[in-house]
């Protein structure tokens, strides 16, 4: 196990914001895990486990332990005629997951192409992308309760999945490590091209019949051209979560504001865009210093180079006051807000 002391956290979140942890430490092996359960007394109040930290925004330092999960593998378990179930380990990079499951001649998560990340996070807030969620294939989750060091088997219904949510965000925030996740995939591809932009992408690439890897890539070029390389300019992605209201309230805003978008959800609630109430409080292309919302797109909030977190959530925190103030509707952060 890896283990180092007053640590900048720096390189570990796409942010790129600054912020130190008390130690950081990095289990790369199955006896790491063995070992930091055994040894180490997580305390949620104060230790912190991190993927990618591409959904995190650090407006304070870490006290305590960032413990890096960086234990991979990956499998096929059960391959019967068309329903294929394959495990991934925890540490796996999720689009190289994505990637490999194409290469299997496997289908499912191809609308999930180039979600930043790992595995492990995936469950945690249900990751989903133009048309698809985790919860669509997920079959079971494998994690260690960090109290008490025991090993839970969660199935898609314990999991209690919802709209960039699910136990392990909500009331189980902080319980558990999630060391291994199952998907059952298919080998017959059936395309998920609701989202219009797939069909105008795969147009434009000249494709006739679409396949599982000409839809994986069509994906990964419209969010190319859309949202900002966190490589280049420091983001998580959307900051806010679409709000979702009941139909009365959604029926008296849509005849106040013309033109505002909103979907009718399974549960009868819908969901309203939070981009275009962010874009008509003036806030799109906003730029204080270096914290600002992206030209691109009105729910990415941006580093330009050396904001630090707490610029970027005074700035979040003014966005979501003015479409409260304008709309009525309260905004949710979809990263994990550290202060
Ligand atoms: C450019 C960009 C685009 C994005 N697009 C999307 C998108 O289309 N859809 C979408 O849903 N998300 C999107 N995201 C958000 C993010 O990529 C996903 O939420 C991703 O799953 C986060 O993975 P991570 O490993 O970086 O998690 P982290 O940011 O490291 O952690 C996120 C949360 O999960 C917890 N966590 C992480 N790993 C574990 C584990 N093994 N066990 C228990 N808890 C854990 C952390 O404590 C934290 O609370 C985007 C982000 C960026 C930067």
């Amino acid at each position: 196990m890896k283990r180092s002391h007053n640590a900048s956290l720096k390189h570990l979140n796409s942010f790129s914001v600054e912020a130190r942890a008390g130690q950081i430490l990095e289990l790369e092996c199955a006896q790491d895990l063995q070992t930091f359960t055994s040894e180490h007394v997580f305390d949620p109040g104060e230790d912190l486990i991190l993927g990618g930290g591409s959904n995190v925004l650090f407006a304070g330092d870490v006290s305590g332990s960032v413990i890096l999960n960086r234990v991979r593998g990956r499998r096929i378990v059960n391959d019967s005629d068309n329903e294929v179930l394959i495990e991934a380990c925890g540490g796996e990079n999720w689009h190289q997951l994505v990637l490999w499951s194409l290469e299997q001649g496997l289908s499912g998560i191809e609308n999930l192409s180039l979600i930043p990340g790992l595995a492990g996070a995936a469950p945690i807030q249900n990751i989903g992308a133009y048309g698809v969620e985790l919860a669509d294939v997920l079959e079971s989750v494998q994690a260690i309760e960090l109290g008490t060091g025991q090993i839970h088997h969660f199935n898609h219904h314990d999991c209690q999945f919802g709209y960039r949510d699910s136990r392990f965000k909500s009331t189980d925030a902080g319980r558990f490590l999630i060391t291994r996740i199952r998907l059952r995939l298919k080998r017959k591809f059936t395309a998920k091209l609701q989202y219009a932009g797939i069909n105008d992408e795969l147009k434009a690439m000249d494709v006739i019949t679409a396949t599982a890897s000409l839809v994986s890539e069509a994906v990964s070029r419209i969010r190319q051209r859309k949202l900002p390389d966190p490589a280049i300019t420091g983001n998580a992605g959307s900051f806010f979560k679409n709000p979702v209201i009941d139909r009365a309230s959604a029926k008296l805003l849509s005849a106040k504001f013309d033109g505002l978008p909103h979907y009718a959800t399974q549960d009868g609630n819908v969901k309203l865009s939070a981009a275009w109430m962010i874009d008509h409080c003036g806030w799109k292309g906003y730029r204080q210093g270096d914290a600002g919302v992206s030209a691109q797109h009105a729910l990415v909030l941006v580093n330009y180079g050396s904001a630090s977190g707490q610029h970027i959530l005074e700035l979040a925190n003014a966005i979501s006051d003015s479409v409260t103030c304008r709309f009525g509707v309260e905004l949710q952060a979809e990263p994990r807000i550290i202060k």
